[in-house]
């Protein structure tokens, strides 16, 4: 790159403008090259070194590379770090561009091979093995606003998994959350009104989200005249799809990964989460982020990657059909009463490739002579199970519609195991894949360059004989191909003209060179080589076509392996934490014995503690628990336990408890109050009522409800207030399952009013000035609070504990005159006649106020009374 701009650098920029906001991964030789300053921010994130390369506009041009043959593990840095890449290839050979130049009569010494960009790698729409983790989908989701309805079409490229759905636009957070995407694309002209963009969104041409294109693309893909067949798709759900298919068009440059005919996603098939109560159940993802210390991490035992991704999307999405749930339950179950034939499955399970993700890197052409191996195996081994699990006459229904789609293949096996060999490679370039006896012109081939390669050996010996040089070697390499090497002291012999010998090449100590005989075999290796070559090329080709012809029937053989190991594994995993099967019902009740939280109980369990079991009984006459007892005391994680319970039994697993009988739930909400940090720029407190608003909007009758300490977020008497008005809400007007963890004792006095509220505790023990926390679960109110002994347990240093010690003996004496804090909320009536209470309260105050003689007061008798006034008001 010269001062002026030279054609390189025009080319460059030419595709950088294409590249867009990616980084342009620029082709030149054997390395991937980045300029300006797609250069800074690759070298800032792959920690290598940035250097320059000549000059553009008098200015040295920042410069760093990866090698292309590491390029995989270069990108998927760079993925993770947020970033997408754009890679320009050479699409023609440095001869093709000397051709081109000297056809076109441009000088041919500065003919610049032609670059294209070939491919956009982004988050969601990766296939590599190595950029992907096994254990975790990959989604790309498209939504769009069509009439005021969000249309959502979702797909893993790995697999090709495509479903569809729509919702309301406030729904659509939840759906989002749910669906975890990697990448968003949305329409550029996202609607106002609908609130902020969602993160990782890329924004595309309104026009990419036309549902009639949508439909004719998804038509087209599938080969049928209508839709109808897969399912009723709405027009929001086709417009999304719409938008989908253009953005991996748009990827993959106009070539289209796997795609497998869409599913519909109904709304309410599934419990409803929303994105508040999906983060602080740490479904499949804890607070800090990682999969560590998530349910999902706590739960699974799959033997498989893909067992474990369906896993994932089975806790994402739990059932509300108690049929389909009892049918994921019963197959759980089976396995769970035969450790044998569990054992025997889950070892056969674990030794399986991934055929789903192999077949999606087939489809989309990137797949290697290994990937139809793993096809190969992946689905003889189905073929096994299903005979294996066919003989059995106590089988459960599910397994009815899983095992016929473990079969059907044996042609497709037939021919891969009659052509390939047994470890494919990965690499096709070399060939060297295709079994022997399966082509018979092939094998003629092999056997040329096999004798002529026998040939070559016997020559060697026969030229040591002859010349007597012991030390003569036939060689092989890239650039000479077959020579002759013999070490310089006795390349005198050899370079007598009539030795028979040519020269081709002096070393230092060694002299290399050709003769006729050997020059003669190794053009018949290069010839029989090459002719090998192209018939596994198009071997490899008719194989992958094969495969992509069955695509969605080795799809749903992938799907079913991957079933069989989400029971398999949770069979296992409720044989180790002794967990029980769920029963399931439709009366509004919840009745655990002996429940635990699965991800402390694994937590304590490292530390060697014991996770105390604790029962929960809910039902339409006792429906709200309202729980006190100390901080630390084991509230919280009693709240979810009961929450994750009802999830894993939804999701048709078994579930950490002695027993449990759950009335199905449509909706679940978690909700913790307000701690002191600030989250997305609105006060915590903010957040905290934005989100119970969303229950008391949303939450019905069969919805289950915890809410921890909310109104903690604010002051005293504002947080009291508003949990009361909430519990009676609850209470009130949705009338559902609830459990309410809080610290304000006063709230005990709602039971007087609220029949099918009743009053827990966390237990906790005074010893000896310590406090002991027993994390059981009583009934009746908190009898006292312990927060001085929680805080001297917290390290808070002995002085400051009696100094609070003292000042709470004040306050508490002060509430004994006073009433406390709750003063006058006894007999408070519930909510539908506070309005008329409020009227009349006013009228006191007012009259109050005029029988006051102001001048008759001391200024300290004033005082009081404005306190009075003001406490009453
Ligand atoms: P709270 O909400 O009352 O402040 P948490 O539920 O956060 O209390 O529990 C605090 C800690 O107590 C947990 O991190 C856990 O270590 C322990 N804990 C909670 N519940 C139990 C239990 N049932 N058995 C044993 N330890 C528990």
């Amino acid at each position: 790159m010269a001062g002026k701009s030279t054609p390189m650098m025009d080319q460059y920029h030419a595709l950088k403008r294409e590249a867009g906001d990616c980084l342009l991964f620029y082709r030149m030789g054997d390395f991937f090259e980045l300029f300006f300053d797609d250069a800074r921010t690759a070298a800032g994130v792959l920690d290598i070194a940035l250097t320059t390369r000549g000059e553009h506009g008098g200015e040295p041009v920042p410069m760093c590379g990866v090698p292309v043959h590491s390029a995989e593990s270069y990108l998927a840095r760079l993925i993770r770090a947020g970033c997408r890449v754009a890679i320009a290839e050479q699409v023609e050979t440095p001869e093709e561009a000397k051709e081109r130049a000297r056809r076109e009569g441009s000088p041919v010494s500065k003919a610049l091979v032609k670059r294209d960009i070939v491919r956009f790698v982004t988050a969601g729409t990766l296939t590599e093995e190595a950029l992907l983790e096994p254990r975790r989908a990959n989604v790309l989701a498209a939504v769009c606003d069509l009439r005021g309805t969000a249309g959502i079409a979702a797909v893993d490229i790995s697999t090709g998994r495509m479903a569809l759905e729509e919702c309301a636009p406030e729904r659509l957070g939840a759906a989002i959350a749910r669906l975890g995407p990697s990448e968003i694309v949305i329409p550029e002209d996202w609607p106002a009104e609908w609130g902020e963009r969602p993160a990782e969104a890329i924004e595309r041409a309104r026009g990419d989200f036309a549902s009639d294109a949508g439909q004719q693309r998804l038509q087209t893909i599938h080969g049928v005249a209508t839709l109808d067949g897969f399912g009723a798709f709405t027009r929001p759900m086709l417009a999304a799809a719409g938008g989908l298919i253009a953005y991996l068009d748009h990827a993959g440059r106009g070539k289209l990964p796997l795609l497998l005919p869409p599913e519909v996603r109904a709304g309410e098939a599934t419990l409803a989460m929303d994105e508040a109560t999906r983060a602080s159940l740490e479904i499949v993802r804890s607070q800090q982020g990682g999969r560590e210390g998530s349910l999902l991490a706590a739960v699974d035992r799959c033997a498989t990657g893909a067992g474990a991704r369906q896993l994932a999307e089975d806790l994402s999405a739990p059932l509300t059909d108690g049929r389909a749930i009892e049918a994921r339950l019963a197959l759980v179950g089976w396995l769970h009463a035969d450790p044998l034939l569990r054992a025997e499955l889950r070892e056969v399970l674990r030794a399986l490739p991934d055929i789903g993700r192999a077949l999606g890197r087939i489809v989309a052409g990137r797949g290697s002579p290994r990937d139809l191996g793993q096809v190969r195996d992946g689905l003889a081994e189905a073929r096994r199970i299903r005979e294996h699990l066919q003989a059995r006459p106590d089988r459960p229904a599910l397994l009815d519609t899983l095992l016929p789609q473990l079969g059907g293949h044996g042609a497709l096996v037939d021919l891969l195991q009659r052509a390939l060999v047994p470890a494919p490679p990965t690499e096709r370039q070399n060939g060297g894949f295709i079994a022997e006896g399966y082509d018979a012109g092939l094998d003629e081939l092999r056997q040329t360059s096999g004798n002529a390669r026998r040939a070559i050996a016997a020559m060697e010996s026969r030229y040591r004989e002859e010349t007597g040089i012991a030390a003569l070697k036939i060689r092989h390499n890239g650039v000479l191909g077959y020579f002759i090497e013999v070490p310089s002291k006795h390349a005198d012999a050899l370079m007598a003209p009539d030795s028979g010998f040519t020269h081709r090449q002096t070393m230092a100590g060694a002299v290399r060179f050709n003769s006729l005989g050997l020059h003669e075999e190794a053009a018949r290796i290069a010839e029989a080589g090459g002719h090998a070559l192209a018939a596994e090329e198009a071997h490899f080709e008719e194989l992958t076509g094969a495969v992509a012809e069955r695509r969605e029937a080795i799809a749903q053989t992938a799907a079913a392996l991957a079933r069989l190991d989400v029971a398999a594994g949770n069979a296992e995993r409720a044989a180790e934490g002794d967990w029980c099967r769920p029963e399931i019902v439709e009366d509004r009740c919840l009745e655990i014995a002996g429940g635990r939280h699965p991800v402390v109980e694994a937590a304590l369990a490292k530390a060697d503690q014991r996770f105390v079991a604790n029962d929960c009984r809910l039902d339409d006459d006792d429906r709200l628990w309202l729980i006190g007892g100390p901080n630390m005391g084991g509230k919280s994680t009693f709240l979810r336990q009961n929450a994750l319970i009802v999830l894993l039994a939804q999701a048709g697993c078994f579930v950490p408890a002695a027993s449990a009988r759950i009335g199905l739930v449509d909706r679940l909400f978690s909700r913790v109050g307000a701690s002191d940090n600030l989250a997305r720029g609105r006060s915590t407190f903010m957040v905290e009522m934005v989100e119970t608003a969303a229950i008391l909007a949303q939450a019905t009758e069969r919805s289950f409800v915890i809410l921890d300490e909310v109104g903690r977020g604010t002051s005293t008497y504002d947080g009291l207030a508003l949990a009361w008005a909430v519990v009676e809400a609850v209470h009130e007007t949705l009338r559902c399952r609830c459990l309410f963890a809080t610290h304000y004792h006063e709230l005990a006095r709602l039971a007087e009013t609220c029949e099918a509220l009743s009053l827990h505790h966390v237990r906790a023990r005074e010893w000896k000035g310590d406090l002991v926390l027993l994390h059981e679960l009583a009934q009746g109110p908190a009898d006292r609070s312990y927060g001085l002994a929680v805080a001297r347990l917290a390290g808070v240093p002995d002085g400051v504990v009696a100094r609070a010690r003292s000042v709470l003996e004040r306050l508490e004496k002060g509430r004994a005159e006073t009433g406390g804090l709750a003063a006058g909320l006894g007999d408070l009536p519930l909510f539908a006649a506070a309005s008329a209470v409020e009227e009349e309260r006013r009228d006191t105050l007012r009259e109050q106020l005029q029988t006051l003689d102001i001048d008759a007061l001391s200024p300290r008798e004033a005082l009081d009374t404005l306190y009075r006034l003001k406490h009453e008001a």
